[in-house]
């Protein structure tokens, strides 16, 4: 037989498209009988459209205290599995979805969503547009919440198409506002101004409020757990955070044994230990005075958080607890070389920094900085790299938090070999004399450091504290030396057409940084200066795809707003260098900080490099900025 005759083609095609049809109402026949199970199962089903109006009466106040109090009142009713999701689900395919579910055109799709900015709205008309012959079940929470971690775990090829037709089948069966909301789920934002440390304190007080017993207690006592709660919710989160085990826990267990049930565990990734700037020296010492205080090189390359699982899995975790191990197949084939016999489990904090094998010396950021971060194959990297660590947070199934960094320290060189161009501890130096750390501190600049990390070394109080901007860490970096002060880590959410030579470029951008108690992001300068001419074309090519109509409402821009050209929705973040900060009637970074009604703006900004591990909400805060304007000149 010919295959290749079109006829044949032709109704083999149609033969396919046949059974595709056939499976996908095969899969939609088994979603339904799944429902009508899950139904059956328990008549308790939190409806999905409770959340939703939890969401939009967050999304209407600013109020932290309102925004608490609802989270409270869902999460007494409802005390469900919560997943926790990565999503971030690509825009085209969810504008697809959205085609699929609703019969309308894609370019219609895509203009509406270039005029209204937001996809749950544009989901959300789009289905308003539409007649429903049959009205669906209503959704459930465990429903939504199994289907989106479906998607969240899909992977390969066929997953694009198995993803659109989730996304469909939930968006037909929504009902007034839920598709708004599951659509920004699917995006991975929800942009209700819902931060995690006020759903953290919500659910601590949800489970305190739960027991019956409360209604009798006075005011006072009542204050107190609530708030004693919040800080064992918060402190357990720091160790172990995944809702996915604490939420469990907390509805099996009493509050106080919390901590024993949720410790932490390699698998999952804790928020890094943070360190605070400093000026000199001397403010060191000051900070330090009559404790024991130990110098490491600063390394500048990019945090590493690596685990290994009883069971031999190894992990590499970045600052932002993403899974880079893929991202780093040559250093995943060595680590086992690296670990002593008898170390069984772990997870150790390090820097990887690009390095040069022939001169056996380390390279600047900018070297590393040149390496794939997707599709990484071994057999293409150009950058060697090397790790450096400088902590150990867990060893052999014991956490080692509660303990000293000098014990850590011991532990951590104990149990890892060092091997020559690709595992080295951390530089480190002892002595508390001025003239030592001096001398310390310039060996590093020449070996191509930032400078030094200062560390409270064997104390009680040496601890490590994740995911704290602890002064117990303090930064001394060359730059700061030199006078200018620490560089800050700003969104980019606004572009000025550029002028002259710059005309097929943005010549200028508008920066913020986050404010996480609102959630807003806040202007705080304009800068047009340390880009080269291909940063600017790269940069152009990258953020024209990111265009956005109208300032997204979780901008914050004041009563005289800086009016850019074009508007981005937030998506990368600049390191840049303020030569200083002052107050402005234009910008708005921690407005009502300082003044009632301006903000802090930094003067003469200029770039310096993208800050890929970062995401938008780890810019640096509208807390810092205030604080460093308040530290500026403070040269003691
Ligand atoms: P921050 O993390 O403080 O918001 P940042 O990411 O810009 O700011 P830096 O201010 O440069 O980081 O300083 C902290 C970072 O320095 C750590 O996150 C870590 O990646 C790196 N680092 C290099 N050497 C060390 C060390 N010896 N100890 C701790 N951190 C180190």
């Amino acid at each position: 037989m010919d295959a290749g005759s079109p006829d044949n083609n032709a109704e083999t095609s149609e033969q396919d498209v046949d059974m595709e049809i056939k499976e996908a109402e095969k899969e939609e026949e088994e979603e339904r009988e799944e429902m009508k199970a899950e139904r059956a199962a328990t008549k308790q089903l939190v409806p999905y459209a409770a959340l939703v109006k939890t969401f939009e009466k967050c999304e209407q106040t600013t109020k932290r205290l309102e925004i608490t109090e609802h989270l409270v009142m869902l999460f007494i009713q409802l005390c469900p599995d919560y997943e926790g999701l990565e999503l971030g689900i690509g825009e085209s395919i969810i504008m697809r979805a959205i085609g699929d579910s609703t019969g309308r055109k894609p370019d219609a799709i895509k203009k509406s969503y270039q005029k209204i900015g937001d996809l749950g709205t544009v989901a959300q008309e789009s289905k308003r547009s539409q007649s429903t012959l049959f009205p669906a079940a209503a959704l459930t929470v465990p429903h939504v919440f199994k289907k989106l971690k479906e998607i969240a775990m899909f992977e390969g090829q066929s997953s694009q198409a198995r993803k659109i037709k989730i996304i469909q089948n939930l968006l037909v069966a929504c009902k007034g506002n839920e598709a708004k909301y599951i659509i920004r789920q699917l995006e991975g934002k929800l942009r209700i101004g819902l931060a995690e440390q006020t759903v953290l304190a919500a659910l601590a007080q949800a489970v305190v409020l739960s027991d019956p017993k409360s209604k009798k207690w006075s005011t006072g006592t009542r204050e107190e757990r609530l708030l004693r709660a919040a800080e064992v919710v918060k402190s357990v989160y720091n160790q172990l955070p995944s809702y996915d085990m604490i939420i469990p826990a907390l509805l099996e267990h009493p509050l106080e044994e919390l901590l024993d049930h949720c410790t932490m565990r390699p698998g999952i990734p804790l928020k890094p230990m943070l360190a605070h700037p400093t000026k000199s020296l001397t403010e060191v010492l000051d900070r330090f005075e009559g404790q024991n205080f130990t110098c490491e090189y600063k390394y500048d390359g990019e945090r590493a958080q690596i685990h290994k699982l009883e069971d031999g899995t190894i992990s590499i975790y970045s600052r932002n607890s993403e899974n880079m191990s893929q991202r780093y197949p040559d250093v995943m084939e060595k680590i086992q070389k690296w670990i002593k016999p008898s170390t069984t489990s772990f997870i150790i904090d390090c820097e990887t920094v690009a390095w040069d094998k022939e001169k056996k010396r380390i390279l600047p950021f900018q070297v590393l900085s040149t390496r794939k971060r997707k599709d990484v194959k071994e057999e293409d990297i150009k950058v060697q790299v090397a790790i450096f660590a400088f902590d150990c947070l867990y060893l052999n199934g014991e956490s080692l938090l509660q303990t000293s960094l000098k014990t850590r320290r011991q532990k951590m060189m104990e149990s890892f070999i060092r091997t020559e161009d690709e595992f080295f501890f951390a530089e480190s130096m002892d002595s508390n004399n001025i003239e030592d750390i001096q001398h310390f501190l310039d060996e590093s600049i020449k070996n191509n450091c930032e400078g030094l990390m200062v560390k409270l070394y064997d104390n009680e109080h040496a601890t490590y504290e994740p995911s704290k901007r602890s002064r117990n860490w303090l930064k001394v970096k060359k730059d700061y030396l030199a006078g200018v002060g620490d560089s800050v880590d700003l969104v980019v959410i606004g572009a000025f057409h550029g002028k002259g030579k710059r005309t097929a470029v943005y010549g200028a951008f508008l920066l913020a940084c986050y404010d996480p108690e609102t959630e807003k992001f806040q202007t705080v300068c304009k800068i047009g200066t340390g880009f080269s001419e291909e940063q600017l074309k790269t940069f152009h090519e990258k953020l024209k795809d990111t265009v956005i109509p109208t300032p997204r409402s979780d901008f914050m821009l004041g009563e005289n707003p800086i009016k850019p050209d074009v508007w981005f929705k937030p998506t990368q973040v600049w390191e840049v260098q303020p030569a200083d900060l002052s107050v402005s009637p234009v910008y708005m970074a921690g407005v009502g900080q300082v003044d009632p009604t301006k903000g802090i703006s930094l003067r003469f900004p200029r770039f310096l490099k993208i800050r890929e591990d970062k995401e938008v909400e780890d810019a640096t805060s509208s807390d810092q900025i205030v604080e460093f304007y308040l530290n500026q000149g403070r040269n003691d």
